[in-house]
């Protein structure tokens, strides 16, 4: 694929309004490799990955460039537990400061956030949502990225009541059952073999 740059936006042509799409092959590049994603073996570029579309204000200062508005979207990922695909919906408002590298405050330096805790100035993520750029052009990019991945959670389910898959025979327990008896804790096994003197 060439390599398009379709949300990058120059500053000179703020302040504006924008509406961007995102395919479901770039959906499906940018959540690559995240366990529940690969969990569902799906194909290259693969078409039900998911989608996105912002909606966006677009502004600027002296120094820095703004975006407020929506994103929704979906993605798609497997369950947890039966690895079935779930399709995981996006409905997020953005609020973001694009700002020179220099001036973004090194706040992924580990301790830094858990040392300010509670005695912080309240601060909600939102408001340190916070991408570097180079003064001319503003690029979107990592921002749509980071919406498909902060949307999957470490274990997706398909459902809250989803029984997985047998351990023993790989059924899916949702759809289909199977005879299978749960492994008996080796422990439990040299206990049942005791005679218990009466
Ligand atoms: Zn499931
Ligand atoms: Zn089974």
């Amino acid at each position: 694929m060439a390599k398009e740059l379709p949300y990058q936006v120059l500053v000179r042509d703020l302040p504006t309004h924008r509406t961007f799409q995102v395919p479901p092959v770039l959906v499906a590049d940018w959540v690559k490799g995240m366990p529940m994603r690969d969990a569902l073996d799906a194909p290259e570029g693969d078409p039900e990955a998911g989608h996105g579309v912002a909606d966006l204000d677009l502004y600027a200062d002296a120094a820095h460039a703004f975006a407020t508005g929506t994103f929704r979207g979906e993605v798609t990922v497997a369950c947890s537990r039966c690895v079935s695909p779930v399709k995981l919906a996006i409905d997020e408002k953005l609020r973001v400061t694009f700002m020179p590298k220099h001036e973004i405050p090194d706040d992924d330096a580990p301790g830094v956030a858990a040392a300010e805790g509670d005695e912080g100035p309240e601060v909600t993520e939102d408001d340190l949502d916070v991408f570097p750029f180079d003064g001319e052009r503003i690029d979107l990019e990592p921002l749509f990225r980071e919406q498909f991945v902060l949307a999957i959670p470490y274990a997706p389910l398909c459902r809250e009541a989803c029984k997985g898959l047998c351990p023993q025979c790989g059924v899916d327990r949702n759809t289909t059952s199977c005879a299978c008896e749960p492994p008996i804790d080796p422990r439990l096994a040299a206990l049942k073999g005791l005679k218990i003197p009466s």
